[in-house]
């Protein structure tokens, strides 16, 4: 079940719509920076009806391919997340695709590091260490199409 789009007449209907979702990667190529790869996401969503609105619940859970800010090396890593957001009931139809592309960009970690001990003889020289943030962040400004 991939498709992102929810009429709310037919949520209305059935009085709320609980659903699994595994959408298409490729709809959130843009929501990661350069240095992180989405490989896997699913969606468990919960719509709950309001007086007039419709409360979605939802448990976002992805695979990234993180690049280490420290060693540049490429690590996975499995992050989850729960949002909520209300959606008009007077409209016809939901759209999850911004707000799981929002949420893509809230769970991509700023300074990922591939493990405790990465670089540890650098915490000691805080100037390197700080060289190599701060380009890495000003890298990290760029986006790249
Ligand atoms: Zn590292």
């Amino acid at each position: 079940m991939g498709n992102l789009i929810f009429k709310i007449e037919e949520i209305k209907n059935n009085k709320g719509l609980k659903i699994n979702i595994k959408p298409e990667l490729s709809l959130f190529s843009d929501s990661l920076t350069q240095y992180s790869k989405l490989k896997d996401l699913t969606t468990d969503c919960v719509f709950s009806i309001g007086a007039s609105s419709i409360m979605l619940e939802a448990e976002v859970e992805a695979d990234i391919e993180l690049t280490c800010s420290l060693c540049l090396k490429k690590f996975d890593k499995k992050i989850k997340e729960t949002i909520e957001e209300f959606y008009d009931i007077n409209n016809e139809e939901i759209d999850l695709k911004e707000i799981l592309s929002e949420t893509l960009s809230m769970m991509e970690p700023m300074r990922p590091v591939c493990s405790k001990d990465c670089h540890n003889d650098l915490i000691e020289k805080y100037s390197a260490k700080h060289a190599m943030q701060s380009q890495f962040s000003k890298l990290k400004d760029c986006k790249f199409k």
